[in-house]
Protein backbone atom coordinates (compact mmCIF):
# COMPACT_ATOMS: atom_id res chain seq x y z
CA UNK A 1 0.00 0.00 0.00
CA UNK A 2 2.74 2.75 1.10
CA UNK A 3 4.70 1.19 -2.24
CA UNK A 4 1.16 2.02 -4.27
CA UNK A 5 1.07 5.64 -2.62
CA UNK A 6 5.11 6.31 -3.41
CA UNK A 7 3.98 5.45 -7.17
CA UNK A 8 1.00 7.97 -7.19
CA UNK A 9 2.63 10.87 -5.73
CA UNK A 10 6.06 10.38 -7.74
CA UNK A 11 4.01 9.63 -11.16
CA UNK A 12 1.04 11.85 -10.94
CA UNK A 13 -1.38 11.20 -13.69
CA UNK A 14 -1.29 13.35 -16.91
CA UNK A 15 -4.41 15.70 -17.19
CA UNK A 16 -3.21 18.18 -20.20
CA UNK A 17 -2.46 16.19 -23.26
CA UNK A 18 -0.17 17.92 -25.99
CA UNK A 19 -0.92 17.60 -29.80
CA UNK A 20 -4.65 17.77 -29.20
CA UNK A 21 -4.25 13.89 -27.30
CA UNK A 22 -5.07 11.11 -29.22
CA UNK A 23 -6.60 12.27 -32.90
CA UNK A 24 -3.12 14.99 -32.73
CA UNK A 25 -1.01 11.33 -31.71
CA UNK A 26 -2.67 9.66 -34.83
CA UNK A 27 -2.60 12.75 -37.12
CA UNK A 28 1.70 12.99 -36.36
CA UNK A 29 2.10 9.56 -36.47
CA UNK A 30 0.22 8.97 -39.79
CA UNK A 31 1.88 12.61 -41.64
CA UNK A 32 5.32 11.89 -40.75
CA UNK A 33 5.43 7.99 -41.96
CA UNK A 34 3.44 9.28 -45.10
CA UNK A 35 6.10 12.00 -45.79
CA UNK A 36 8.80 9.80 -45.96
CA UNK A 37 6.82 7.67 -48.29
CA UNK A 38 5.78 10.09 -50.37
CA UNK A 39 8.97 12.00 -50.46
CA UNK A 40 10.97 9.03 -51.47
CA UNK A 41 8.42 8.39 -54.27
CA UNK A 42 8.37 12.16 -55.41
CA UNK A 43 11.82 12.26 -55.79
CA UNK A 44 13.96 9.58 -57.29
CA UNK A 45 15.99 8.61 -59.66
CA UNK A 46 12.82 7.33 -61.96
CA UNK A 47 10.22 9.72 -60.90
CA UNK A 48 12.61 12.85 -60.81
CA UNK A 49 11.61 15.17 -58.17
CA UNK A 50 8.31 17.33 -58.05
CA UNK A 51 5.75 17.84 -55.56
CA UNK A 52 2.86 15.23 -56.05
CA UNK A 53 0.33 18.08 -57.11
CA UNK A 54 -1.72 16.18 -59.64
CA UNK A 55 -3.39 13.19 -60.21
CA UNK A 56 -1.17 11.16 -61.90
CA UNK A 57 1.42 11.73 -59.54
CA UNK A 58 -0.76 10.64 -56.40
CA UNK A 59 -1.45 7.61 -58.60
CA UNK A 60 2.53 7.03 -58.90
CA UNK A 61 2.46 6.80 -55.48
CA UNK A 62 -0.44 4.55 -54.53
CA UNK A 63 1.02 2.19 -57.22
CA UNK A 64 3.99 1.89 -55.66
CA UNK A 65 2.62 1.11 -52.34
CA UNK A 66 0.98 -2.01 -53.79
CA UNK A 67 4.72 -3.47 -54.49
CA UNK A 68 5.40 -3.21 -50.75
CA UNK A 69 7.17 -6.48 -51.01
CA UNK A 70 9.94 -4.58 -52.61
CA UNK A 71 10.72 -2.46 -49.87
CA UNK A 72 10.11 -4.84 -46.86
CA UNK A 73 13.37 -6.18 -47.37
CA UNK A 74 14.86 -8.58 -45.07
CA UNK A 75 18.16 -7.87 -46.02
CA UNK A 76 17.94 -4.12 -45.19
CA UNK A 77 16.05 -5.25 -41.42
CA UNK A 78 19.14 -7.13 -40.46
CA UNK A 79 21.77 -4.48 -41.22
CA UNK A 80 19.74 -2.08 -39.76
CA UNK A 81 19.80 -4.05 -36.47
CA UNK A 82 23.52 -4.70 -36.70
CA UNK A 83 24.13 -1.05 -37.11
CA UNK A 84 21.98 -0.20 -33.67
CA UNK A 85 23.75 -3.35 -32.14
CA UNK A 86 27.37 -1.86 -33.52
CA UNK A 87 26.67 1.03 -31.43
CA UNK A 88 25.16 -0.27 -29.05
CA UNK A 89 28.55 -2.26 -27.89
CA UNK A 90 30.62 0.74 -28.28
CA UNK A 91 28.41 2.17 -26.02
CA UNK A 92 29.51 -0.15 -23.59
CA UNK A 93 33.16 -0.52 -24.64
CA UNK A 94 34.62 2.66 -25.14
CA UNK A 95 36.73 3.60 -22.20
CA UNK A 96 34.95 7.35 -21.10
CA UNK A 97 34.25 10.08 -18.90
CA UNK A 98 30.87 8.99 -17.11
CA UNK A 99 29.02 12.58 -16.30
CA UNK A 100 25.63 13.00 -14.17
CA UNK A 101 22.52 13.82 -15.45
CA UNK A 102 20.66 16.64 -14.06
CA UNK A 103 18.37 15.73 -10.69
CA UNK A 104 15.34 13.98 -11.03
CA UNK A 105 12.24 14.21 -9.45
CA UNK A 106 12.97 11.38 -7.14
CA UNK A 107 16.58 12.92 -6.27
CA UNK A 108 18.21 10.79 -8.16
CA UNK A 109 21.53 11.43 -10.87
CA UNK A 110 21.48 9.27 -13.91
CA UNK A 111 25.39 8.42 -15.21
CA UNK A 112 25.95 9.09 -18.57
CA UNK A 113 29.13 7.63 -20.74
CA UNK A 114 30.60 10.70 -22.79
CA UNK A 115 31.76 8.20 -25.88
CA UNK A 116 29.46 9.51 -28.69
CA UNK A 117 32.43 11.10 -30.50
CA UNK A 118 34.95 8.10 -30.20
CA UNK A 119 32.27 5.91 -31.20
CA UNK A 120 31.27 8.19 -34.50
CA UNK A 121 35.49 8.19 -34.93
CA UNK A 122 35.54 3.63 -34.63
CA UNK A 123 32.97 3.44 -36.96
CA UNK A 124 34.23 6.27 -39.85
CA UNK A 125 37.49 4.09 -39.23
CA UNK A 126 35.96 1.30 -39.68
CA UNK A 127 34.22 2.53 -42.98
CA UNK A 128 37.39 3.46 -44.23
CA UNK A 129 38.65 0.46 -44.01
CA UNK A 130 35.45 -1.09 -45.59
CA UNK A 131 35.78 0.85 -48.26
CA UNK A 132 39.95 -0.09 -48.81
CA UNK A 133 38.55 -3.38 -48.53
CA UNK A 134 35.83 -3.46 -50.65
CA UNK A 135 35.75 -0.42 -52.76
CA UNK A 136 32.56 1.87 -53.22
CA UNK A 137 30.63 -1.03 -53.37
CA UNK A 138 28.82 -1.55 -49.31
CA UNK A 139 28.33 2.39 -50.24
CA UNK A 140 26.69 2.10 -53.02
CA UNK A 141 24.60 -0.71 -51.74
CA UNK A 142 22.84 1.78 -49.19
CA UNK A 143 22.46 4.69 -51.04
CA UNK A 144 20.50 2.21 -53.26
CA UNK A 145 18.32 0.66 -50.75
CA UNK A 146 18.01 4.00 -49.15
CA UNK A 147 13.93 3.73 -48.58
CA UNK A 148 14.31 0.00 -47.52
CA UNK A 149 17.00 0.98 -44.87
CA UNK A 150 13.98 3.62 -43.98
CA UNK A 151 11.35 1.27 -43.38
CA UNK A 152 13.80 -1.19 -41.64
CA UNK A 153 14.11 2.14 -39.52
CA UNK A 154 10.54 2.64 -39.07
CA UNK A 155 9.77 -0.64 -38.10
CA UNK A 156 12.49 -0.56 -35.81
CA UNK A 157 11.80 2.45 -34.17
CA UNK A 158 8.12 1.27 -33.76
CA UNK A 159 8.82 -2.15 -32.29
CA UNK A 160 11.50 -0.04 -29.31
CA UNK A 161 8.42 2.20 -29.20
CA UNK A 162 6.33 -0.62 -28.30
CA UNK A 163 9.01 -2.51 -26.08
CA UNK A 164 9.81 0.54 -23.75
CA UNK A 165 6.26 1.18 -23.82
CA UNK A 166 5.19 -2.09 -22.54
CA UNK A 167 8.65 -2.41 -20.18
CA UNK A 168 7.54 0.96 -18.49
CA UNK A 169 4.92 -1.37 -16.58
CA UNK A 170 7.78 -3.08 -15.01
CA UNK A 171 7.69 -2.57 -10.78
CA UNK A 172 10.99 -1.26 -10.41
CA UNK A 173 13.36 0.29 -12.68
CA UNK A 174 16.32 -2.64 -12.28
CA UNK A 175 16.59 -5.03 -9.85
CA UNK A 176 18.92 -3.59 -7.75
CA UNK A 177 16.42 -0.87 -6.82
CA UNK A 178 13.08 -3.27 -6.60
CA UNK A 179 11.83 -0.52 -3.82
CA UNK A 180 11.90 2.34 -6.33
CA UNK A 181 8.79 2.56 -8.76
CA UNK A 182 9.89 3.33 -12.14
CA UNK A 183 9.98 6.96 -13.39
CA UNK A 184 7.39 7.85 -15.39
CA UNK A 185 7.21 11.35 -18.02
CA UNK A 186 4.78 14.04 -16.31
CA UNK A 187 3.19 14.28 -19.72
CA UNK A 188 2.99 10.16 -20.22
CA UNK A 189 0.94 8.83 -17.84
CA UNK A 190 -2.28 9.84 -18.91
CA UNK A 191 -3.67 6.14 -19.28
CA UNK A 192 -4.42 6.09 -22.59
CA UNK A 193 -2.30 3.70 -24.16
CA UNK A 194 -2.31 4.65 -27.83
CA UNK A 195 -1.06 8.73 -26.35
CA UNK A 196 1.16 7.50 -23.90
CA UNK A 197 2.76 5.03 -26.51
CA UNK A 198 3.42 8.07 -29.04
CA UNK A 199 4.52 10.59 -26.30
CA UNK A 200 6.54 8.24 -24.10
CA UNK A 201 5.56 6.85 -21.14
CA UNK A 202 8.88 5.93 -18.95
CA UNK A 203 11.25 9.48 -18.46
CA UNK A 204 14.17 7.01 -18.75
CA UNK A 205 13.67 3.77 -20.01
CA UNK A 206 17.37 1.87 -19.31
CA UNK A 207 18.50 -1.84 -20.43
CA UNK A 208 21.24 -2.81 -17.54
CA UNK A 209 23.17 0.67 -18.06
CA UNK A 210 21.97 1.61 -21.75
CA UNK A 211 19.78 4.67 -21.32
CA UNK A 212 18.08 4.41 -24.26
CA UNK A 213 16.76 7.41 -24.97
CA UNK A 214 20.31 9.16 -24.89
CA UNK A 215 21.99 6.35 -26.94
CA UNK A 216 19.08 7.07 -29.57
CA UNK A 217 19.35 10.37 -29.33
CA UNK A 218 22.85 11.19 -30.74
CA UNK A 219 24.03 7.48 -32.04
CA UNK A 220 22.13 5.40 -34.57
CA UNK A 221 19.99 8.33 -36.39
CA UNK A 222 22.89 11.05 -36.53
CA UNK A 223 25.43 8.66 -37.73
CA UNK A 224 22.88 7.00 -39.90
CA UNK A 225 22.54 10.43 -41.43
CA UNK A 226 25.87 11.13 -41.95
CA UNK A 227 26.76 7.37 -43.63
CA UNK A 228 23.80 7.97 -45.94
CA UNK A 229 25.37 11.41 -46.99
CA UNK A 230 29.02 9.82 -47.76
CA UNK A 231 26.99 6.76 -49.77
CA UNK A 232 25.13 9.49 -51.79
CA UNK A 233 28.83 11.30 -52.83
CA UNK A 234 30.17 7.75 -53.27
CA UNK A 235 27.17 7.48 -55.87
CA UNK A 236 26.63 10.65 -57.39
CA UNK A 237 30.41 9.89 -58.61
CA UNK A 238 29.73 6.40 -59.45
CA UNK A 239 26.46 7.70 -61.64
CA UNK A 240 28.54 11.21 -63.17
CA UNK A 241 32.29 10.54 -62.36
CA UNK A 242 32.12 13.54 -60.47
CA UNK A 243 31.41 15.17 -57.21
CA UNK A 244 29.48 18.25 -57.86
CA UNK A 245 30.28 21.24 -55.91
CA UNK A 246 26.70 21.19 -54.17
CA UNK A 247 27.61 18.27 -53.16
CA UNK A 248 30.53 19.11 -51.10
CA UNK A 249 28.32 22.19 -49.85
CA UNK A 250 25.72 20.11 -48.81
CA UNK A 251 27.84 16.89 -47.00
CA UNK A 252 30.70 19.06 -45.53
CA UNK A 253 28.33 21.30 -42.93
CA UNK A 254 25.88 18.11 -42.40
CA UNK A 255 28.79 16.26 -41.32
CA UNK A 256 30.76 19.44 -39.08
CA UNK A 257 26.90 19.72 -37.47
CA UNK A 258 26.66 16.30 -36.82
CA UNK A 259 30.33 16.73 -35.19
CA UNK A 260 29.73 19.35 -33.58
CA UNK A 261 26.65 17.74 -31.80
CA UNK A 262 28.43 15.02 -30.34
CA UNK A 263 31.84 17.53 -29.40
CA UNK A 264 28.52 18.62 -27.28
CA UNK A 265 27.25 15.19 -26.33
CA UNK A 266 26.66 16.46 -22.48
CA UNK A 267 24.86 18.77 -23.20
CA UNK A 268 22.02 17.03 -24.43
CA UNK A 269 21.66 16.05 -20.99
CA UNK A 270 19.82 19.48 -20.31
CA UNK A 271 17.61 19.55 -23.43
CA UNK A 272 13.98 19.49 -22.90
CA UNK A 273 14.28 15.82 -24.86
CA UNK A 274 16.37 14.39 -21.72
CA UNK A 275 15.26 16.13 -18.86
CA UNK A 276 11.34 16.42 -19.68
CA UNK A 277 10.12 14.33 -22.57
CA UNK A 278 9.57 10.46 -21.76
CA UNK A 279 10.72 8.15 -24.31
CA UNK A 280 8.16 7.33 -26.61
CA UNK A 281 7.36 6.70 -30.20
CA UNK A 282 7.69 10.24 -31.03
CA UNK A 283 11.51 10.66 -30.14
CA UNK A 284 12.28 7.06 -31.08
CA UNK A 285 11.00 7.64 -34.47
CA UNK A 286 12.38 11.00 -34.99
CA UNK A 287 15.84 9.84 -33.71
CA UNK A 288 15.83 6.74 -35.82
CA UNK A 289 13.95 7.32 -39.11
CA UNK A 290 13.55 11.00 -39.39
CA UNK A 291 16.39 12.55 -39.10
CA UNK A 292 18.68 10.04 -41.21
CA UNK A 293 15.85 9.55 -43.81
CA UNK A 294 14.71 13.12 -44.18
CA UNK A 295 17.35 15.31 -43.21
CA UNK A 296 19.86 13.36 -46.06
CA UNK A 297 17.67 14.59 -49.04
CA UNK A 298 19.20 17.12 -50.03
CA UNK A 299 22.37 14.40 -50.64
CA UNK A 300 20.08 12.05 -51.89
CA UNK A 301 18.53 13.98 -54.31
CA UNK A 302 22.47 15.64 -55.51
CA UNK A 303 23.27 12.26 -55.99
CA UNK A 304 20.93 11.50 -58.93
CA UNK A 305 20.72 15.22 -60.20
CA UNK A 306 24.04 17.11 -59.70
CA UNK A 307 24.14 20.24 -59.69
CA UNK A 308 27.19 22.95 -60.44
CA UNK A 309 27.16 26.22 -59.26
CA UNK A 310 29.43 29.06 -60.18
CA UNK A 311 32.29 30.27 -58.24
CA UNK A 312 30.72 33.46 -56.84
CA UNK A 313 27.42 31.06 -55.78
CA UNK A 314 29.64 28.45 -53.86
CA UNK A 315 31.22 31.04 -51.85
CA UNK A 316 28.24 33.24 -51.41
CA UNK A 317 26.67 29.68 -49.81
CA UNK A 318 29.29 28.57 -48.05
CA UNK A 319 29.88 31.99 -46.58
CA UNK A 320 26.24 32.07 -45.49
CA UNK A 321 26.62 28.52 -43.75
CA UNK A 322 29.74 29.76 -41.83
CA UNK A 323 28.25 32.89 -40.70
CA UNK A 324 24.84 31.07 -39.69
CA UNK A 325 27.17 28.24 -37.68
CA UNK A 326 29.19 30.76 -35.83
CA UNK A 327 26.10 32.62 -34.89
CA UNK A 328 24.36 29.52 -34.30
CA UNK A 329 27.74 27.73 -32.12
CA UNK A 330 28.97 30.97 -30.87
CA UNK A 331 25.43 31.84 -28.98
CA UNK A 332 25.18 28.96 -27.19
CA UNK A 333 28.75 28.31 -26.32
CA UNK A 334 28.03 32.14 -24.21
CA UNK A 335 25.01 30.55 -21.97
CA UNK A 336 26.99 27.41 -21.95
CA UNK A 337 30.12 29.08 -20.55
CA UNK A 338 27.78 31.96 -18.60
CA UNK A 339 25.92 28.92 -16.92
CA UNK A 340 28.82 27.06 -16.11
CA UNK A 341 31.16 30.33 -14.37
CA UNK A 342 29.35 33.99 -15.09
CA UNK A 343 33.12 34.50 -13.59
CA UNK A 344 35.01 33.13 -16.66
CA UNK A 345 36.89 35.38 -18.39
CA UNK A 346 34.72 35.15 -22.15
CA UNK A 347 31.90 36.10 -20.29
CA UNK A 348 32.51 38.21 -17.03
CA UNK A 349 31.83 41.34 -19.04
CA UNK A 350 28.40 40.57 -19.84
CA UNK A 351 25.10 41.80 -18.46
CA UNK A 352 22.37 40.24 -16.70
CA UNK A 353 19.57 39.87 -14.49
CA UNK A 354 19.01 37.82 -11.38
CA UNK A 355 15.73 36.10 -10.98
CA UNK A 356 14.13 34.83 -8.03
CA UNK A 357 14.54 31.23 -9.23
CA UNK A 358 18.16 31.84 -8.20
CA UNK A 359 19.99 31.40 -12.34
CA UNK A 360 20.97 34.32 -13.95
CA UNK A 361 19.49 35.56 -17.38
CA UNK A 362 22.10 36.95 -20.05
CA UNK A 363 20.72 40.70 -21.51
CA UNK A 364 23.80 41.38 -23.55
CA UNK A 365 26.10 39.82 -26.27
CA UNK A 366 24.10 37.09 -28.07
CA UNK A 367 21.67 37.16 -25.62
CA UNK A 368 21.22 40.51 -25.54
CA UNK A 369 19.94 40.51 -29.37
CA UNK A 370 17.07 37.88 -29.27
CA UNK A 371 15.67 35.49 -26.53
CA UNK A 372 16.43 32.65 -29.60
CA UNK A 373 19.28 33.63 -31.94
CA UNK A 374 20.78 30.46 -31.50
CA UNK A 375 17.57 29.31 -33.24
CA UNK A 376 18.21 31.71 -36.06
CA UNK A 377 21.92 30.26 -36.64
CA UNK A 378 20.50 26.92 -36.58
CA UNK A 379 17.45 27.83 -39.31
CA UNK A 380 20.45 29.61 -41.84
CA UNK A 381 22.41 26.91 -41.26
CA UNK A 382 19.81 24.80 -42.90
CA UNK A 383 18.74 26.94 -45.05
CA UNK A 384 22.08 26.83 -46.48
CA UNK A 385 22.23 23.23 -47.61
CA UNK A 386 18.59 23.72 -49.18
CA UNK A 387 20.05 26.45 -51.51
CA UNK A 388 23.29 24.34 -52.14
CA UNK A 389 20.48 22.04 -54.45
CA UNK A 390 19.72 24.77 -56.68
CA UNK A 391 15.80 25.91 -57.55
CA UNK A 392 14.89 23.36 -59.72
CA UNK A 393 12.64 21.95 -57.22
CA UNK A 394 10.88 22.80 -53.91
CA UNK A 395 11.10 19.45 -52.36
CA UNK A 396 14.50 19.57 -51.50
CA UNK A 397 13.39 22.67 -49.32
CA UNK A 398 11.47 20.54 -46.49
CA UNK A 399 13.81 20.80 -44.38
CA UNK A 400 13.99 24.72 -43.91
CA UNK A 401 10.13 24.54 -43.78
CA UNK A 402 9.86 22.19 -41.09
CA UNK A 403 12.63 23.30 -39.34
CA UNK A 404 10.91 26.43 -38.96
CA UNK A 405 7.88 25.02 -38.13
CA UNK A 406 9.38 23.07 -35.03
CA UNK A 407 12.05 26.18 -33.95
CA UNK A 408 8.74 28.07 -33.45
CA UNK A 409 7.10 25.24 -31.43
CA UNK A 410 10.28 24.80 -29.61
CA UNK A 411 10.33 28.39 -29.15
CA UNK A 412 6.92 28.33 -27.97
CA UNK A 413 7.14 25.53 -25.48
CA UNK A 414 10.48 26.99 -24.17
CA UNK A 415 8.96 30.78 -23.81
CA UNK A 416 5.68 28.43 -21.87
CA UNK A 417 8.56 27.12 -19.26
CA UNK A 418 10.28 29.88 -18.92
CA UNK A 419 6.67 32.14 -17.95
CA UNK A 420 6.37 29.37 -15.37
CA UNK A 421 9.88 29.63 -13.96
CA UNK A 422 11.02 32.87 -13.71
CA UNK A 423 7.46 34.67 -13.25
CA UNK A 424 7.55 38.35 -13.40
CA UNK A 425 11.70 38.16 -13.89
CA UNK A 426 10.60 36.81 -17.33
CA UNK A 427 8.23 39.69 -17.81
CA UNK A 428 11.64 41.96 -17.13
CA UNK A 429 13.89 40.07 -19.71
CA UNK A 430 11.49 40.06 -22.18
CA UNK A 431 11.23 43.91 -21.71
CA UNK A 432 14.95 44.21 -21.92
CA UNK A 433 15.19 41.61 -25.03
CA UNK A 434 11.92 42.50 -26.26
CA UNK A 435 12.74 40.44 -29.81
CA UNK A 436 12.92 36.66 -30.06
CA UNK A 437 14.65 35.60 -33.40
CA UNK A 438 16.02 38.66 -35.33
CA UNK A 439 16.93 41.99 -33.59
CA UNK A 440 14.42 44.53 -34.65
CA UNK A 441 12.82 42.46 -36.36
CA UNK A 442 10.67 39.64 -34.73
P1 LIG B 1 18.33 26.72 -25.71
O1 LIG B 1 19.75 26.32 -25.79
O2 LIG B 1 17.92 27.94 -26.44
O3 LIG B 1 18.04 26.88 -24.16
C1 LIG B 1 16.87 27.49 -23.62
C2 LIG B 1 17.08 27.58 -22.13
O4 LIG B 1 18.18 28.46 -21.84
C3 LIG B 1 15.89 28.22 -21.42
O5 LIG B 1 14.91 27.24 -21.12
C4 LIG B 1 16.55 28.74 -20.15
O6 LIG B 1 16.79 27.62 -19.30
C5 LIG B 1 17.92 29.21 -20.65
N1 LIG B 1 17.94 30.61 -21.03
C6 LIG B 1 17.05 31.27 -21.82
N2 LIG B 1 17.42 32.56 -21.99
C7 LIG B 1 18.57 32.71 -21.30
C8 LIG B 1 19.43 33.80 -21.07
N3 LIG B 1 19.18 35.01 -21.59
N4 LIG B 1 20.53 33.62 -20.31
C9 LIG B 1 20.82 32.41 -19.78
N5 LIG B 1 20.02 31.33 -19.95
C10 LIG B 1 18.91 31.47 -20.70
O7 LIG B 1 17.31 25.57 -26.08
P2 LIG B 1 17.32 24.22 -26.91
O8 LIG B 1 17.80 23.11 -26.06
O9 LIG B 1 15.95 24.16 -27.48
O10 LIG B 1 18.35 24.43 -28.14
C11 LIG B 1 19.74 24.18 -28.12
C12 LIG B 1 20.27 24.19 -29.55
O11 LIG B 1 19.89 22.99 -30.19
C13 LIG B 1 19.72 25.34 -30.37
O12 LIG B 1 20.75 25.99 -31.06
C14 LIG B 1 18.76 24.68 -31.34
O13 LIG B 1 18.74 25.38 -32.57
C15 LIG B 1 19.33 23.28 -31.46
N6 LIG B 1 18.31 22.29 -31.82
C16 LIG B 1 18.48 21.57 -32.99
C17 LIG B 1 17.54 20.61 -33.37
C18 LIG B 1 17.72 19.83 -34.67
O14 LIG B 1 16.87 18.96 -34.98
N7 LIG B 1 18.75 20.09 -35.43
C19 LIG B 1 16.33 20.35 -32.54
C20 LIG B 1 16.27 21.17 -31.37
C21 LIG B 1 17.21 22.09 -31.02
P3 LIG B 1 16.94 27.77 -17.68
O15 LIG B 1 15.70 27.15 -17.14
O16 LIG B 1 18.17 27.01 -17.37
O17 LIG B 1 17.05 29.22 -17.35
Amino acid sequence: MARKRDTQSLNPVTVHREFFGVPGAVTVMTVTVSVVYIWYFSCNPEAGCQLPLTGARWKHIFAASTNYRAYLFLDAIIYYALWWSWLAMLYFVIPCPVVQGVELRNGRRLQYPINGLSSFLVTLGTALLVYVANGPKPFLWIADHYFQLAVASVIFSTSQALFVYLYSFRKSPSQNDSNEPVMLALAGNSGNPLYDFFIGRELNPRIGSLDLKFFNELRPGIMGWVLLNVSFAIKQHARFGFVSNSMWLVIVPQIWYCIDTLLFERKVLTTMDIVTDGFGWMLSFGDLTWVPAMYSLQARYLSFNPVHHSTFLAVLIAAMALGSFLVFRLSNSEKNAFRRNPNDPSVKHLEYITTEAGTKLLVSGWWGMARHINYTGDWLYGLAQCLATGFNTPMTYFFAVYFLVLLIHRNYRDECKCREKYKKDWTRYCERVPYMFIPHII
